[in-house]
């Protein structure tokens, strides 16, 4: 990488932590956004392939959330209200209500913790325990769960646990689908180990886990292997907590990632996408049996930003029908036949779900050139897997397919580059980015 610091970079590079991270694979600066597409201060668009790691599902300010926040804070409505009851937090519910819990008959309750995604799982890292009284809590393997110590515990990343700077404590890992190879039935394997009184591993807590681990690297549990650890926990009382924070709000096709593997988690962490506007709001859905904090005891400052549930509400019209979910299964078939002649070049497979889909390279040093000269050629595209080794194509869902097919097209075009050899600075289309900092 050149280091050559940009002096619109120079800011960052002087004042902020070292601890900045996507600044430094796409060092620009950015300055508006509209849908699927970035614009950095030099005029330069960016095909959003990266979405805010799942955050921005319906685009970057999509008009119509745009429309419902400009008009809540025109008149005055209330922006902070700790947990108090608002008339934007009454709405969201009941239309959570009426559009995601009744027609799936979950009958669950909704706590509101903090706004990130590790709030939500520690909130139901803490309602397992209290519910069973039982402290360990089973994980699986490349899962991702948050970066605070309760979820970096249940995270498999080696470099993001050693930034914990203390044991990360109470957290067995369990091979997850396909971990040992297809043959391998790794719930029979848990099974085992739960059943055997000498296995050494206690009864937990909970079982948590993403249908598909997103930052693992695009593993995609089958809902075979989903409905035999749902009925695991079910035999031996143990709470299933999905996390859908990046996967979910449709980024599979359905509103929830587990809804096609037919099963019911006790406890769901929903993050991410949920505002649809990339304002930071959390929720935890909780089966009533569970709903067991007395009032105030996980309680917290920032537990209702309104902004945020106003945008959320106006996000949930896209679920009263089935056209959001066929378009993402569509889009996701398309992108998927695409990455298919790809990877054939590069000898890579392909792995996904609806608009979570990567290409897998046998070298992750060939993913980080394939997304870097992306980048160059104006699609900003992430990386994923235990060593990166995954390019992980996440784009709005409202995306158009001319956009999609643009975007596909400019990867293929870094793919040709590193494919031939040729690394590095390209011929700058007008007003590219030269070098990479
Ligand atoms: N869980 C999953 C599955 C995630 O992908 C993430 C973030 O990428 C988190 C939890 C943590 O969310 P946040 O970064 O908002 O704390």
């Amino acid at each position: 990488m050149n280091s050559t610091p940009r002096p619109s970079l120079s800011t960052f590079e002087r004042l902020e932590s070292e601890v900045r991270s996507y600044i430094r694979s796409f060092p620009v600066v950015f300055q508006t956004a509209r849908g699927a597409v970035l614009t950095d201060e030099r005029g330069n668009d960016y095909i959003d392939f990266f979405a805010g790691a799942g955050a921005l599902n319906y685009g970057h300010n999509p008009p119509e959330l745009k429309q419902a926040l400009l008009a809540y804070l025109e008149a005055d409505g209330i922006t902070h209200s700790l947990d108090m009851a608002t008339a934007a937090k009454r709405r969201f519910m009941e239309r959570f209500e009426a559009v995601v819990l009744r027609p799936r008959g979950l009958d669950h309750r909704l706590l509101f913790p903090g706004p990130t995604g590790t709030n939500a799982v520690e909130a139901a890292l803490k309602l397992a325990r209290k519910a069973t009284g039982r402290t360990g809590v089973i994980s699986f393997t490349n899962g991702f769960h948050g970066m605070t110590l309760g979820s970096l515990a249940l995270t498999g990343n080696q470099g993001k646990r050693e930034g914990a700077g203390t044991p990360l404590e109470h957290v067995s890992v369990a091979p997850f689908d396909g971990y040992h190879g297809p043959e391998v039935d790794t719930v029979a394997l848990l099974e085992r180990l739960l059943t055997d009184p000498s296995s050494g591993l206690d009864l937990p807590a909970a079982f948590v886990v993403e249908t598909v681990q997103a930052e693992g690297g695009v593993n995609v549990a089958s809902s075979r292997w989903l409905q035999d650890l749902a009925a695991l926990a079910r035999r031996h009382d143990i709470q299933l907590v999905v996390d859908d924070i990046q996967v979910g709000c449709g980024r599979t096709g359905r509103f929830f990632s587990f809804e096609d593997a037919g099963i019911v988690p006790d406890i769901v962490c929903l993050s991410k996408s949920l505002s649809g506007y990339g304002l930071p709001m959390s929720l935890v859905l909780v089966r009533p049996e569970l709903d067991v904090f007395e009032p105030g005891e996980h309680n917290g400052t920032f537990r209702g930003h309104m902004p945020a549930f106003v945008t959320a509400t106006a996000a949930l019209a896209h679920w009263e029908d089935g056209s959001l979910t066929e378009k993402v299964e569509a889009d996701g078939a398309f992108v998927a036949r695409r990455l298919g002649e790809l990877a054939r070049r590069l000898g890579a497979e392909v792995r996904g779900r609806g608009l979570i889909q990567g290409l897998v390279l046998q070298d992750p040093e060939q993913a980080e050139q394939i997304t870097r000269e992306a980048f160059l050629r104006g699609l900003v595209i992430e990386t994923a897997g235990p060593r990166g080794e995954v390019v992980k194509l996440l784009p709005p869902l409202v995306i158009e397919r001319a956009q999609l097919a643009r975007g596909l097209d400019l990867l293929e075009a870094a793919v040709d580059v590193v494919i031939h050899g040729h690394i590095g600075p390209i011929p700058t289309a007008a007003g590219r980015p030269e070098v990479s900092a």
